[in-house]
């Protein structure tokens, strides 16, 4: 853990001797907030980001939060909201409007897929799906109306990535802005912020929170960016995340280099364990040499992160749902980045074709005690 990332951590943002030199920050679980004269709530009227008038806009707890993912992720100015999925739809909404057009990767978080085909569509926004892989035929995909290019680097279930530098300085020259839901890589990652990536997405429910408690969610930006987002689509919204779940995401903060760390390393051992198993066909995991896009991955990432597929020589769905069923220490559950090993069998559309796989995620747990796990399991696949 370096110096800036230390300090980010344990100290920035907290104003011990403004609530008694509490060493954790108090939770401000109030909805509103009073003023002394008719002028100065004018002033918090005229700029509610940057003043205390009503925990919708803005809350000290909250507000702690904010400054600790700006600094983390390297934005000027950051916003946190209810969900990840909220934070897309927020990161997106006030950059487009009727006749607009949008490019975006194929197999994005679902959610962020339904925002689009299902809603704003209604609204005459059109969006073109490409495969994220290639990028001449991503940047090919842009018409006269592209406003902004969605991206989702790696993909959460098929683990494909896209090569954000070059997107990144592509958009920069034509004034299309660029959305990017980096959740995988990490709040703590300086990739979006080399590839100038302009609304940097990231659910707060997995590493962020870490203890599979929390759902939230960030958009890191510059003021600019934030502000308009803030009014009027993020008011009227209104997904702002309570007092005390943010306080429980300044907790998840404080360790989540070393959870990223730990799981860095068993992630690993597991991986190494099972790209030597007969049963397994691939692994799919950025970072592992069998990767295609490796090298890519080398220049987005820094360690190998805790999420990755596996892709059997069995692929019957059956016996890939009795695998996971039989498996005691990984748990059969949705989400990821928590401190519990997951794993979840799916049906992935693999470019037109589907495919049916097993996605992992590697907690904090002993991993000789998952290994074991897995290996017990895949005895009887
Ligand atoms: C979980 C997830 C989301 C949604 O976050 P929520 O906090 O559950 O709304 C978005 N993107 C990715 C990549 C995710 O894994």
């Amino acid at each position: 853990m370096d110096h800036k990332y230390s300090h980010i951590i344990n100290h920035l943002g907290e104003d011990r001797e403004r609530y008694f030199n509490a060493v954790a920050p108090p939770i401000m679980q109030t909805s509103n907030f009073k003023f002394e004269s008719m002028a100065e709530m004018e002033k918090a009227f005229e700029s509610e980001r940057s003043h205390h008038l009503y925990t919708r806009g803005n809350n000290p707890t909250v507000s702690i939060l904010s400054q600790k993912i700006a600094a983390l992720q390297g934005t000027e100015d950051a916003i946190v909201t209810g969900s990840g999925a909220s934070a897309i739809t927020c990161g997106v909404m006030p950059f487009v409007q009727a006749g607009d057009h949008i490019v975006a990767v194929e197999n994005i978080y679902t959610w962020a897929k339904h925002l689009f085909d299902d809603i704003l569509k209604k609204f005459g926004v059109e969006v073109t799906y490409v495969d994220g892989r290639n990028t001449d035929s991503l940047l090919a995909a842009v018409q006269e109306n592209t406003k902004m290019i969605y991206l989702e680097s790696p993909t959460s279930l098929m683990m494909e990535l896209q090569d954000i530098h070059a997107i990144g300085a592509f958009a920069k020259s034509k004034n299309i802005l660029t959305a990017i839901d980096a959740t995988y890589l990490g709040i703590h990652n300086p990739a979006c912020i080399e590839a100038e990536m302009d609304i940097i997405i990231h659910t707060a429910s997995k590493y962020i929170g870490g203890h599979s408690d929390v759902i939230a969610g960030v958009i890191c930006g510059t003021k600019e960016i934030i502000d308009q987002i803030f009014s009027p689509t993020y008011m009227t919204f209104g997904p702002s995340v309570s007092p005390f779940d943010a306080w429980l995401l300044i907790r998840g903060l404080r360790t989540m280099e070393m959870r990223i760390r730990h799981t860095a390393s068993s992630s690993k051992e597991i991986i190494d364990f099972l790209s030597d198993h007969p049963k397994v066909d691939k692994i799919l995991h950025p970072f592992h040499e069998s990767h295609p896009q490796h090298t890519l991955a080398k220049r987005q990432m820094d360690k190998m992160m805790p999420l990755f597929s596996i892709v059997f020589t069995e692929v019957e769905k059956s016996a890939l749902n009795a695998f996971v069923e039989r498996l005691n220490l990984f748990q059969m559950a949705v989400s990821w980045g928590g401190h519990e090993s997951l794993a979840l069998p799916l049906t992935v559309d693999n470019h037109g074709e589907d495919l049916n796989l097993v996605r992992m995620y590697v907690g904090l747990e002993d991993p000789k005690d998952l290994i074991n796990d897995i290996s017990n399991s895949l005895a009887l696949l």
